[in-house]
Protein backbone atom coordinates (compact mmCIF):
# COMPACT_ATOMS: atom_id res chain seq x y z
CA UNK A 1 0.00 0.00 0.00
CA UNK A 2 2.61 2.44 0.92
CA UNK A 3 4.57 1.71 -2.47
CA UNK A 4 1.60 2.38 -4.41
CA UNK A 5 0.36 5.60 -2.74
CA UNK A 6 4.52 6.51 -2.82
CA UNK A 7 3.83 5.93 -6.61
CA UNK A 8 0.72 8.01 -6.84
CA UNK A 9 2.50 10.94 -5.06
CA UNK A 10 5.71 10.51 -7.41
CA UNK A 11 3.11 10.54 -10.63
CA UNK A 12 1.00 13.60 -9.17
CA UNK A 13 4.17 16.08 -8.84
CA UNK A 14 5.07 14.25 -12.19
CA UNK A 15 2.10 16.00 -13.49
CA UNK A 16 2.38 19.06 -11.55
CA UNK A 17 5.58 19.79 -12.72
CA UNK A 18 4.48 19.35 -16.28
CA UNK A 19 1.53 21.93 -15.64
CA UNK A 20 4.03 24.49 -13.98
CA UNK A 21 5.69 23.95 -17.31
CA UNK A 22 2.76 24.68 -19.48
CA UNK A 23 2.34 27.31 -17.63
CA UNK A 24 5.74 28.89 -17.99
CA UNK A 25 5.49 28.29 -21.68
CA UNK A 26 2.37 29.84 -22.17
CA UNK A 27 3.56 33.11 -20.06
CA UNK A 28 6.86 33.18 -21.86
CA UNK A 29 4.89 33.13 -25.01
CA UNK A 30 2.21 35.10 -24.32
CA UNK A 31 5.14 37.84 -23.14
CA UNK A 32 6.73 37.27 -26.15
CA UNK A 33 3.58 37.69 -28.47
CA UNK A 34 2.80 40.88 -26.85
CA UNK A 35 6.24 42.48 -27.74
CA UNK A 36 6.26 40.84 -31.17
CA UNK A 37 2.90 42.01 -32.49
CA UNK A 38 1.17 38.62 -32.27
CA UNK A 39 -2.38 39.84 -31.00
CA UNK A 40 -4.73 41.54 -32.99
CA UNK A 41 -8.01 42.78 -33.35
CA UNK A 42 -11.20 41.40 -35.16
CA UNK A 43 -14.60 43.29 -35.17
CA UNK A 44 -17.66 41.93 -34.99
CA UNK A 45 -20.39 44.16 -36.17
CA UNK A 46 -23.38 45.34 -34.35
CA UNK A 47 -27.05 45.89 -35.88
CA UNK A 48 -29.74 48.16 -35.84
CA UNK A 49 -32.51 45.43 -36.11
CA UNK A 50 -34.66 48.85 -37.37
CA UNK A 51 -32.76 50.21 -39.64
CA UNK A 52 -30.13 47.38 -40.62
CA UNK A 53 -27.46 50.20 -40.17
CA UNK A 54 -24.15 49.87 -38.61
CA UNK A 55 -24.26 50.43 -34.77
CA UNK A 56 -20.27 49.91 -34.08
CA UNK A 57 -19.11 46.46 -33.52
CA UNK A 58 -17.00 44.38 -30.55
CA UNK A 59 -13.27 44.22 -30.47
CA UNK A 60 -11.77 40.68 -29.91
CA UNK A 61 -8.63 39.78 -29.21
CA UNK A 62 -6.58 36.86 -31.45
CA UNK A 63 -3.55 35.27 -31.54
CA UNK A 64 -1.53 34.72 -34.32
CA UNK A 65 0.84 32.14 -33.02
CA UNK A 66 3.88 31.61 -35.33
CA UNK A 67 3.14 27.79 -35.09
CA UNK A 68 -0.19 27.25 -33.84
CA UNK A 69 -1.86 29.41 -36.13
CA UNK A 70 -5.21 31.45 -35.19
CA UNK A 71 -5.57 30.99 -31.32
CA UNK A 72 -8.65 32.42 -30.38
CA UNK A 73 -9.35 34.18 -26.76
CA UNK A 74 -11.07 30.99 -24.73
CA UNK A 75 -7.36 29.19 -25.41
CA UNK A 76 -5.42 32.15 -23.52
CA UNK A 77 -7.86 34.54 -21.65
CA UNK A 78 -7.50 32.88 -18.55
CA UNK A 79 -4.13 32.00 -18.26
CA UNK A 80 -3.50 35.59 -19.03
CA UNK A 81 -5.73 36.70 -16.14
CA UNK A 82 -4.19 34.13 -13.79
CA UNK A 83 -0.36 35.60 -14.83
CA UNK A 84 -1.55 39.40 -14.91
CA UNK A 85 -1.02 39.57 -18.45
CA UNK A 86 -4.44 40.78 -19.19
CA UNK A 87 -3.92 43.77 -18.52
CA UNK A 88 -1.62 44.42 -21.29
CA UNK A 89 -3.80 42.62 -23.67
CA UNK A 90 -6.61 44.42 -23.18
CA UNK A 91 -4.72 48.00 -23.51
CA UNK A 92 -3.28 46.55 -26.70
CA UNK A 93 -7.23 45.88 -27.76
CA UNK A 94 -7.75 49.46 -26.77
CA UNK A 95 -5.34 50.79 -28.20
CA UNK A 96 -5.81 48.94 -31.82
CA UNK A 97 -9.29 50.42 -31.44
CA UNK A 98 -8.96 53.57 -30.74
CA UNK A 99 -6.13 53.99 -34.03
CA UNK A 100 -9.37 52.27 -35.97
CA UNK A 101 -11.70 54.73 -34.47
CA UNK A 102 -10.07 58.01 -35.12
CA UNK A 103 -10.08 57.25 -39.13
CA UNK A 104 -13.50 55.99 -39.20
CA UNK A 105 -15.00 58.41 -37.06
CA UNK A 106 -16.10 60.77 -39.80
CA UNK A 107 -17.73 57.67 -41.32
CA UNK A 108 -19.52 56.61 -38.14
CA UNK A 109 -23.83 57.01 -37.42
CA UNK A 110 -23.74 59.02 -34.65
CA UNK A 111 -24.38 56.60 -31.21
CA UNK A 112 -22.22 54.14 -33.15
CA UNK A 113 -19.70 52.46 -29.99
CA UNK A 114 -16.88 50.28 -30.73
CA UNK A 115 -16.43 47.95 -27.79
CA UNK A 116 -13.87 46.59 -25.77
CA UNK A 117 -13.64 43.80 -23.19
CA UNK A 118 -12.57 44.80 -19.87
CA UNK A 119 -11.25 41.97 -17.48
CA UNK A 120 -12.77 42.33 -13.65
CA UNK A 121 -8.81 42.24 -12.81
CA UNK A 122 -8.37 45.90 -14.81
CA UNK A 123 -10.59 47.22 -11.90
CA UNK A 124 -7.69 46.27 -9.37
CA UNK A 125 -5.19 48.42 -11.10
CA UNK A 126 -4.87 51.70 -9.43
CA UNK A 127 -3.24 53.42 -12.80
CA UNK A 128 -6.34 52.22 -14.65
CA UNK A 129 -8.00 55.88 -15.12
CA UNK A 130 -4.73 57.51 -16.12
CA UNK A 131 -3.56 54.62 -18.76
CA UNK A 132 -6.97 54.25 -20.22
CA UNK A 133 -6.69 58.39 -20.83
CA UNK A 134 -3.30 58.09 -22.06
CA UNK A 135 -4.28 55.61 -25.06
CA UNK A 136 -7.14 57.92 -26.38
CA UNK A 137 -5.15 60.73 -25.77
CA UNK A 138 -2.52 59.30 -28.09
CA UNK A 139 -4.58 58.53 -30.90
CA UNK A 140 -7.30 62.14 -30.10
CA UNK A 141 -10.12 59.64 -30.95
CA UNK A 142 -13.46 60.92 -30.02
CA UNK A 143 -14.63 58.86 -26.25
CA UNK A 144 -18.17 59.03 -28.14
CA UNK A 145 -17.32 55.73 -30.07
CA UNK A 146 -16.30 54.18 -27.43
CA UNK A 147 -17.36 51.64 -24.92
CA UNK A 148 -16.38 48.83 -22.47
CA UNK A 149 -17.55 45.88 -22.12
CA UNK A 150 -17.72 44.26 -18.17
CA UNK A 151 -19.19 41.21 -16.79
CA UNK A 152 -21.72 41.41 -13.73
CA UNK A 153 -18.55 39.21 -11.69
CA UNK A 154 -17.02 43.10 -11.57
CA UNK A 155 -20.10 44.67 -10.37
CA UNK A 156 -20.41 42.14 -7.57
CA UNK A 157 -17.63 43.38 -5.30
CA UNK A 158 -19.04 46.46 -4.69
CA UNK A 159 -16.82 49.07 -3.54
CA UNK A 160 -16.30 53.23 -3.72
CA UNK A 161 -13.08 52.62 -6.26
CA UNK A 162 -14.69 50.73 -8.57
CA UNK A 163 -17.91 53.06 -8.76
CA UNK A 164 -14.69 55.90 -8.99
CA UNK A 165 -13.30 54.31 -11.74
CA UNK A 166 -16.54 54.10 -13.92
CA UNK A 167 -17.78 56.92 -12.85
CA UNK A 168 -13.70 58.68 -14.29
CA UNK A 169 -14.02 56.77 -17.75
CA UNK A 170 -17.62 57.98 -17.91
CA UNK A 171 -16.54 61.10 -17.40
CA UNK A 172 -13.83 60.59 -20.56
CA UNK A 173 -17.26 59.49 -22.68
CA UNK A 174 -16.94 56.15 -22.37
CA UNK A 175 -20.06 54.39 -22.16
CA UNK A 176 -20.42 50.56 -20.19
CA UNK A 177 -22.12 47.14 -21.37
CA UNK A 178 -23.18 44.99 -19.00
CA UNK A 179 -22.00 41.36 -20.88
CA UNK A 180 -23.42 38.03 -20.56
CA UNK A 181 -26.47 39.63 -19.02
CA UNK A 182 -28.54 36.99 -17.63
CA UNK A 183 -26.27 34.65 -17.03
CA UNK A 184 -24.16 35.82 -13.72
CA UNK A 185 -25.28 36.19 -10.47
CA UNK A 186 -28.50 37.76 -9.39
CA UNK A 187 -27.47 41.43 -10.92
CA UNK A 188 -30.88 43.62 -10.34
CA UNK A 189 -29.43 45.83 -7.54
CA UNK A 190 -26.25 46.24 -8.96
CA UNK A 191 -28.26 48.00 -12.04
CA UNK A 192 -29.39 51.01 -9.64
CA UNK A 193 -26.07 50.94 -8.25
CA UNK A 194 -23.79 51.89 -11.34
CA UNK A 195 -24.46 53.58 -14.29
CA UNK A 196 -24.21 50.79 -16.84
CA UNK A 197 -25.85 52.28 -20.51
CA UNK A 198 -25.98 48.88 -22.13
CA UNK A 199 -27.43 45.37 -21.79
CA UNK A 200 -26.27 42.63 -23.44
CA UNK A 201 -28.44 39.60 -23.73
CA UNK A 202 -26.60 36.39 -23.89
CA UNK A 203 -26.47 34.12 -26.22
CA UNK A 204 -27.63 31.38 -24.23
CA UNK A 205 -31.10 33.13 -24.42
CA UNK A 206 -31.34 34.27 -28.00
CA UNK A 207 -30.03 30.14 -28.81
CA UNK A 208 -33.20 28.57 -26.90
CA UNK A 209 -35.38 31.40 -28.08
CA UNK A 210 -37.61 29.76 -30.23
CA UNK A 211 -38.11 26.21 -28.83
CA UNK A 212 -38.18 27.94 -24.80
CA UNK A 213 -40.79 29.92 -24.22
CA UNK A 214 -38.90 31.15 -20.85
CA UNK A 215 -36.26 31.96 -22.82
CA UNK A 216 -38.49 34.17 -24.68
CA UNK A 217 -40.15 35.21 -21.18
CA UNK A 218 -37.07 36.22 -20.26
CA UNK A 219 -35.87 38.19 -23.10
CA UNK A 220 -38.80 40.19 -22.85
CA UNK A 221 -38.34 40.92 -19.37
CA UNK A 222 -34.62 42.72 -19.86
CA UNK A 223 -35.95 44.74 -22.26
CA UNK A 224 -39.07 46.05 -20.47
CA UNK A 225 -36.41 46.94 -17.38
CA UNK A 226 -33.79 48.06 -19.85
CA UNK A 227 -36.60 50.37 -20.66
CA UNK A 228 -37.67 51.38 -17.48
CA UNK A 229 -34.26 52.17 -16.52
CA UNK A 230 -33.45 53.96 -20.29
CA UNK A 231 -30.65 51.29 -20.93
CA UNK A 232 -29.82 50.22 -24.76
CA UNK A 233 -30.10 46.63 -24.96
CA UNK A 234 -27.72 44.09 -27.50
CA UNK A 235 -28.59 40.82 -28.23
CA UNK A 236 -25.66 38.47 -28.90
CA UNK A 237 -25.18 34.97 -30.68
CA UNK A 238 -28.21 35.84 -33.10
CA UNK A 239 -27.52 33.06 -35.94
CA UNK A 240 -31.03 32.78 -37.55
CA UNK A 241 -33.44 35.35 -39.17
CA UNK A 242 -36.25 33.96 -36.93
CA UNK A 243 -34.51 35.18 -34.21
CA UNK A 244 -33.47 38.50 -35.31
CA UNK A 245 -37.21 39.06 -36.33
CA UNK A 246 -38.69 37.98 -32.82
CA UNK A 247 -35.89 40.31 -30.66
CA UNK A 248 -37.01 42.85 -33.45
CA UNK A 249 -40.32 41.96 -32.53
CA UNK A 250 -39.41 42.42 -28.73
CA UNK A 251 -38.34 46.13 -29.55
CA UNK A 252 -34.46 45.02 -28.76
CA UNK A 253 -32.06 47.43 -30.07
CA UNK A 254 -29.33 45.82 -31.77
CA UNK A 255 -27.81 42.64 -32.41
CA UNK A 256 -24.71 41.13 -33.24
CA UNK A 257 -24.04 37.55 -34.26
CA UNK A 258 -23.15 35.27 -36.78
CA UNK A 259 -26.29 35.93 -39.38
CA UNK A 260 -24.96 39.41 -39.93
CA UNK A 261 -20.62 38.37 -39.44
CA UNK A 262 -18.63 36.25 -37.79
CA UNK A 263 -15.93 38.33 -35.95
CA UNK A 264 -13.57 39.30 -39.03
CA UNK A 265 -10.32 41.34 -39.32
CA UNK A 266 -9.91 44.88 -39.37
CA UNK A 267 -9.38 45.22 -43.11
CA UNK A 268 -12.36 42.74 -43.98
CA UNK A 269 -14.50 44.83 -41.41
CA UNK A 270 -13.69 48.31 -43.43
CA UNK A 271 -14.31 46.60 -46.64
CA UNK A 272 -17.69 45.37 -45.48
CA UNK A 273 -18.77 48.38 -44.27
CA UNK A 274 -16.70 50.92 -47.03
CA UNK A 275 -14.39 52.25 -44.11
CA UNK A 276 -10.86 53.46 -44.95
CA UNK A 277 -8.16 50.90 -44.30
CA UNK A 278 -6.48 51.83 -41.10
CA UNK A 279 -2.19 53.07 -42.17
P1 LIG B 1 -17.80 37.52 -25.26
O1 LIG B 1 -17.33 38.86 -24.80
O2 LIG B 1 -19.12 37.05 -24.76
O3 LIG B 1 -17.74 37.59 -26.84
C1 LIG B 1 -18.67 36.99 -27.69
C2 LIG B 1 -18.17 35.67 -28.20
O4 LIG B 1 -19.24 35.04 -28.91
C3 LIG B 1 -17.03 35.79 -29.20
O5 LIG B 1 -16.17 34.66 -29.04
C4 LIG B 1 -17.76 35.71 -30.52
O6 LIG B 1 -16.95 35.28 -31.60
C5 LIG B 1 -18.84 34.73 -30.22
N1 LIG B 1 -20.00 34.88 -31.08
C6 LIG B 1 -20.44 35.99 -31.70
N2 LIG B 1 -21.55 35.77 -32.42
C7 LIG B 1 -21.85 34.46 -32.25
C8 LIG B 1 -22.90 33.61 -32.76
O7 LIG B 1 -23.79 34.04 -33.50
N3 LIG B 1 -22.87 32.31 -32.37
C9 LIG B 1 -21.91 31.82 -31.55
N4 LIG B 1 -21.96 30.53 -31.22
N5 LIG B 1 -20.90 32.58 -31.05
C10 LIG B 1 -20.88 33.89 -31.41
P2 LIG B 1 -14.60 34.82 -28.98
O8 LIG B 1 -14.13 35.89 -29.91
O9 LIG B 1 -14.01 33.45 -29.11
O10 LIG B 1 -14.36 35.37 -27.52
C11 LIG B 1 -14.63 34.57 -26.39
C12 LIG B 1 -14.54 35.36 -25.12
O11 LIG B 1 -13.20 35.78 -24.85
C13 LIG B 1 -15.35 36.64 -25.14
O12 LIG B 1 -16.71 36.38 -24.88
C14 LIG B 1 -14.69 37.42 -24.03
O13 LIG B 1 -15.18 37.02 -22.77
C15 LIG B 1 -13.24 36.99 -24.16
N6 LIG B 1 -12.49 38.02 -24.90
C16 LIG B 1 -12.37 38.20 -26.24
N7 LIG B 1 -11.58 39.26 -26.53
C17 LIG B 1 -11.21 39.79 -25.34
C18 LIG B 1 -10.39 40.91 -24.95
O14 LIG B 1 -9.85 41.68 -25.77
N8 LIG B 1 -10.22 41.12 -23.60
C19 LIG B 1 -10.82 40.32 -22.66
N9 LIG B 1 -10.60 40.60 -21.36
N10 LIG B 1 -11.59 39.28 -22.99
C20 LIG B 1 -11.79 39.00 -24.32
CA1 LIG C 1 -18.05 40.87 -24.78
CA1 LIG D 1 -20.93 38.26 -24.30
CA1 LIG E 1 -18.93 35.22 -22.81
Amino acid sequence: AKSSQRGSIRFYSHDLTEKALERLELRNSIQSGIRNKQFCVFFQPKINLKTNALEGAEALVRWHHPTRGLVFPDAFIPVAEELGLINEIDMLVLDEVCRCVKVWQSHLAPGSRFAVNLSAMQFTREDLVSTIEGIVQKHQCGTKFLEFEITEGVLMVHCERLTNKIKALKELGFTFALDDFGTGYSSLSYLSRYPIDVLKIDRSFVMDMLESQSSQVLVKTIVAMAQNLAMKVVAEGVEEPAQAALLKQYDVDIAQGYLFSRPISIEAFASMYCLPVPP
